[in-house]
């Protein structure tokens, strides 16, 4: 019972009262992102308020643009690293809705076979399928086998695409055979064949009906002119939110480069294996030598994409759009393995250089990636919410199976070596006669002149380290985490009540979705806090 004189007010009027407020609670984007207040802030400094619920989680699209011509059902790629991104990622991460970008540590023909072998891992018509004629050997089967991972070859007359098609071979029909068996022995001639000119979905029918393993599309002269390969149905069908080509219905494939002349020459060797987008890999972009490249790539291959960068800063994000970027990467010294702010003393913290650059970068349709310092899902939202098309994921991924290099047992915990690109480890790279192989030549990782040019540094007498070398625990597959990841952020985006990235970012612009600093004591009270011992179980599948 009410005892002092107090008046309330009706509860039935409570939403209608809210309407008086002037301003809704707690901030709103440009006052948090207020340094002349706050400071640089990180994502830890800050967490968005929670909206209204009326939808189920799984309704949250992901979807967003990581350049201007590509967007991405999920919103996460790997970093350009030597421990995170070669061919088994960049597959993974494109199955899975991301994108893996190849590193560039290691020489242009290695990595031209990664960007090669992600292009030819799905396909809809494969349109320069690997050919062979009659005369051919058992042995040549193989051997594609072994450096192409297939081994369903369409026979012509002359052994070319365009040649008259007479059989096919596959793996059983060379398997137990003498590796000198000509294939006009061993191949299958009675053939399954669809038409020039017929639909993706219609030749897909006849593939689904005939129960065959691939389909060759032949002209009216019965010229062999593509082909098509049943297990990219299934892949189609498991892997519903991958990134690809539209047309080409190819993964999409991204590596990255330096600046330097001989990068030219490399960014060719990559364009011939089929890349889409190239990232331009400097810890401080706005540099000459960068916007000459991207003027030099858009005039020379204007059907990749260049992302640029780094940046963290208005000013370097212009210089960068006028030349002609297509997307931009922002964080200078926000990643895990990074000492950049402590060497060279600039930098700035990550949460407010994804903000300020990519509403700045927004005015001109270009969008942005936050890179480094994602530590979980949370950091994650944080950075869609400042804008960010994308967040790029070093650490985070490292420790997964499909990250390059073997586990390894570090007081008792399993591992995985990690290390900055810009760490001396990295940089001598050309020394190391520990790296193993190269699967895609079987060449030893051994590369003259390897270490990137991202660091400026490595061609100087003294080498300046801006990374460490260390190592991250076992994540399991990229398979489970990545699609974990994925549902954290759409119940993170339910909770802030949004069903997309798009809706989240419109929402934020508007002042609709709010925001509230964190103290140091918060910090520690949103954290887990006062138990005697705990497990951090982050998902089960
Ligand atoms: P196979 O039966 O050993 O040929 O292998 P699968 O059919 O299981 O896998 C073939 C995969 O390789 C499919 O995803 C194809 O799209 C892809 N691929 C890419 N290029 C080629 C090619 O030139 N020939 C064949 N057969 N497959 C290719
Ligand atoms: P993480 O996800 O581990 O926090 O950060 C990964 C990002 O750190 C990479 O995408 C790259 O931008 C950056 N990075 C990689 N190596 C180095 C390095 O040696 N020094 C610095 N400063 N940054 C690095």
């Amino acid at each position: 019972m009410n005892t002092d004189e107090t008046t309330f007010l009706n509860p039935q009027s409570a939403l209608e009262h809210l309407a008086t407020y002037n301003e809704r609670d707690g901030l709103s984007i440009n006052d948090l992102m207020n340094t002349r207040v706050h400071g640089g802030l990180t994502y830890n400094d800050f967490l968005l308020l929670p909206g209204r619920i009326d939808f189920p989680a799984s309704d949250v699209v992901s979807e967003s643009k990581i350049t201007r011509n590509v967007t991405l059902k999920t919103p996460f790629m790997s970093s350009p690293m030597d421990t995170v991104t070669e061919t088994e990622m960049a597959i993974a991460m494109a199955l899975l809705g991301g994108i893996g970008v190849i590193h560039h540590n290691q020489s242009a023909e290695d990595q031209a076979a990664m960007v090669r072998a992600v292009k030819r891992h799905e396909n809809g018509f494969i349109s320069d399928p690997v050919v062979l004629a009659p005369s051919h050997t058992a042995e040549d089967v193989l051997d594609i086998k072994a450096r192409l991972g297939f081994c369903g070859i369409p026979i012509t007359d002359n052994g070319k695409v365009g040649g008259k098609l007479v059989g096919i071979v596959t793996g059983r029909d060379v398997q137990f055979r003498d590796p000198s068996t000509p294939l006009s022995e061993v191949m299958t001639t009675e053939l399954v064949t669809a038409p020039q000119g017929i639909t993706l979905t219609e030749a897909n029918d006849i593939l689904r009906d005939s129960k065959k393993g691939k389909l060759p599309i032949v002209d009216s002269k019965g010229n062999l002119i593509s082909l098509l390969a049943r297990s990219d149905l299934l892949k189609n069908q498991s892997y519903p939110l991958a990134s690809k080509n539209p047309e080409t219905k190819q993964l999409y494939a991204a590596a990255a480069i330096g600046t330097r002349p001989s990068d030219r020459e490399r960014l060719k060797l990559l364009a011939d294996a089929g890349l889409d987008i190239v990232i331009l890999d400097s810890s401080q972009g706005n540099s000459v030598y960068q916007t000459e490249m991207i003027q030099w790539i858009k005039q020379t291959f204007p059907q990749i994409d260049v992302i640029a960068g780094n940046v963290v800063c208005r000013e370097q994000a212009a210089a960068l759009i006028q030349a002609g970027a297509d997307g931009l990467r922002i964080g200078m010294g926000s990643g895990s393995i990074c000492i950049t702010q402590e060497v060279m003393a600039v930098g700035r913290p990550q949460a407010t250089a994804v903000y300020h650059v990519a509403e700045f970068a927004s005015k001109f349709g270009v969008p942005v990636i936050a890179d480094g310092g994602i530590g979980n899902v949370g950091h994650i939202v944080k950075a869609l919410s400042l804008g960010a098309g994308a967040v790029m994921m070093g650490g985070l991924l490292a420790g997964t199976e499909e990250a390059p290099g073997e586990y390894f047992y570090h007081e008792g915990k399993r591992v995985k070596a990690y290390r900055g690109m810009g760490s001396l480890e990295a940089m001598e790279q050309g020394k190391d006669k520990t790296a193993g192989k190269y699967p895609a030549t079987g060449k030893p990782k051994v590369v003259e002149n390897a270490a990137t040019s991202r660091y400026f540094s490595e061609s100087s007498a003294i080498k300046v380290a801006q990374g460490v070398s260390g190592d991250v625990q076992d994540k399991g597959s990229v398979k489970a985490f990545l699609p974990y990841l994925h549902v954290g952020v759409q119940h993170s985006l339910q909770d802030i009540g949004v069903r997309s990235v798009a809706e989240l970012q419109k929402a934020v612009k508007a002042k609709e979705v709010r925001f509230e600093l964190r103290t140091a004591s918060a910090q520690v009270e949103g954290g887990v806090h006062g138990l005697n011992s705990y497990k951090k179980r982050l998902f089960s599948t």
